[in-house]
């Protein structure tokens, strides 16, 4: 297989909170990998923007130990690491002051594709919008790359919408949800949308139900207070898994653009039914043998925010009614796992006889850990004991179909800064669309609100609590076990 890496346009990309986690993390180590991929044209810069007192060398000390933290030892090496950050710039700025403003817009270039991170808490985001267009700084083109969380409701989610398109057009803003980035999250629609196979099965009469899992093992220790406000549903639900329940879930968009897959995402999300009180299942981590319980990590001793949340969903369009989707996420349970499975119906009759067993296809898109798909077919059982009928997988790990290239693709947020220097909005949420999710959000938000439900307590290390295995066991359906 040949690679295709094409270089993008020359760009100056503004990373605001050039110091904080994220960029350390993953916004740093991302551009690093995309330099050594050969991406980045010789005349690309990355400009960190926050508050501190650093030089442009500091920066560069700084991101230097990030890549040696952060980019596996395989994948780095000391010279390339030195010229990737002489392409670094610092400048010391205050999203609510005027300091650092005027040597941000002489450092800026007009003349290359602009593009503007706001890694920085969502309280900021309309002084760096309005500041960056006092001060004359972004073009007409400029991009603005904008993180989560967007609001924590509707109303919220409005201001932030209001704020922004103050002072920029929403083709110029780019919401990000890592998800949308993942590999495997584009193969569903390649493989929905580019294969006949499967879009003639998509609907209530062959699929029974979808299950869409995100499960992690870590706790809330060190954000708890963070945390405490936000809970599952606004932190995981309303983004992350409401986006994955969209792409499984939408018509085929007349093309691949932006405006077109975003419509049909739309259109999803204004489907979805009211959810009842009895189809949701909330749940918070306890103590357990050695480690702390949630109440700990929150602060707040008498804390009701949910780390865990599973959820029966309804879709009521011609496609989907009928088939429900479970969605399921949650903190410190047994394994990192995330996936979404789609469970076909079984055949409307068996000729092999009750003996052979009864079978469904199922199709899991695995999104961590190694991500690929995975389909399994009945075949018969080899052998001569007669017409018995086993399950196997055709696996599509991508490591293994595809050879080590495909060990390397791009992780999510290098493909979606990418995206963002490219101008293309596909993968990016659009503000009618994050209102919808809001909309649909709130009053199941507020229902428990209201009620003043506490969540049931699970073992640290379960699969949460036992209601959430009964939401499906009662529906004579059973969840896929979370493994590693
Ligand atoms: P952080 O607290 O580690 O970093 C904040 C950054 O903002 C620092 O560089 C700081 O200097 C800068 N800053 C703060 N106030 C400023 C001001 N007045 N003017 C200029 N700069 C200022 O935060 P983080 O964890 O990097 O998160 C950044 C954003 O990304 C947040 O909105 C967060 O919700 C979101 N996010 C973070 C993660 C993560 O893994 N850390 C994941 C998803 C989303």
């Amino acid at each position: 297989m040949v690679s295709r890496i094409i270089p993008v346009e020359p760009f100056d990309l503004v990373i605001f909170g050039g110091t904080g986690d994220l960029a350390r993390r993953k916004i740093l180590p991302g551009l690093y990998r995309r330099f050594c991929a050969g991406q980045m044209p010789d005349d690309a810069r990355v400009i960190g923007a926050a508050r501190g007192d650093l030089s442009d060398d500091d920066f560069r000390d700084m991101v230097g130990a990030a890549i040696e933290e952060f980019v596996p030892k395989d994948r780095r090496d000391a010279k390339t690491i030195k010229e990737f950050i002489s392409r670094l710039h610092f400048v010391t700025v205050d999203a609510k002051g005027t300091d650092g403003w005027d040597a941000l817009a002489k450092l800026v270039r007009k003349d290359v594709v602009q593009a503007f991170y706001f890694s920085v808490g969502p309280s900021l985001f309309g002084d760096l919008a309005t500041r960056l267009h006092k001060h004359k700084i972004a073009n007409a083109e400029a991009r603005l790359v904008v993180e989560k969380p967007f609001g924590r409701d509707l109303e919220t989610a409005k201001a932030l919408n209001a704020v922004l398109a103050s002072s920029f057009d929403e083709g110029q803003i780019y919401r990000i949800d890592h998800y949308l980035g993942k590999e495997t999250v584009q193969n569903l629609m390649a493989v929905r949308f580019a294969n006949v196979l499967f879009e003639p099965l998509w609907n209530a009469q062959y699929i029974d139900h979808v299950q869409i899992t995100v499960a992690e093992t870590v706790s809330v220790d060190g954000r708890g207070a963070y945390y405490d406000k936000s809970g599952a549903m606004r932190d995981m639900v309303q983004n992350h898994l409401m986006q994955l329940l969209c792409l499984t879930a939408m018509e085929p968009p007349s093309r691949f653009d932006p405006d077109a897959v975003r419509d049909e995402k739309l259109k999803v999300i204004r489907a979805l039914d009211a959810v009842p009180v009895e189809n949701i299942v909330r749940g918070q981590y306890g103590p357990g043998d050695d480690v702390e319980g949630y109440v700990e990590h929150s602060e707040n001793p008498d804390t009701k925010t949910e780390s865990f949340i599973a959820m029966k969903v309804d879709i009521s369009n011609w496609r989907w009614k009928g088939t429900p989707f479970y969605l399921r996420t949650g903190k410190r349970l047994k394994a990192r796992m995330s996936e979404i499975v789609i469970t076909f119906k079984e055949t409307p009759h068996s000729i092999f006889g009750e003996d052979a067993g009864s079978h469904a296809n199922v199709l899991t898109i695995r999104l961590q850990p190694d991500e690929g798909m995975d389909l399994r077919v009945t075949i018969k059982e080899p052998g001569p004991g007669g017409m018995r009928l086993v399950d196997v997988p055709l696996d599509m790990t991508f490591a293994d179909a595809l050879g080590p290239e495909a060990e390397d693709v791009p992780d999510a947020y290098e493909r979606l800064i990418m995206d963002v220097i490219r101008g293309n909005q596909t993968l990016f949420m659009r503000g009618d669309e994050v209102e919808a999710a809001w909309a649909w959000t709130d009053p199941i938000i507020a229902g428990w609100t209201e009620r003043g439900d506490r969540p049931q307590s699970y073992e640290p290390g379960s699969f949460g609590p036992e209601d959430a295995l009964m939401l499906l066991h009662r529906d004579g359906r059973r969840w896929r076990e979370i493994r590693k």
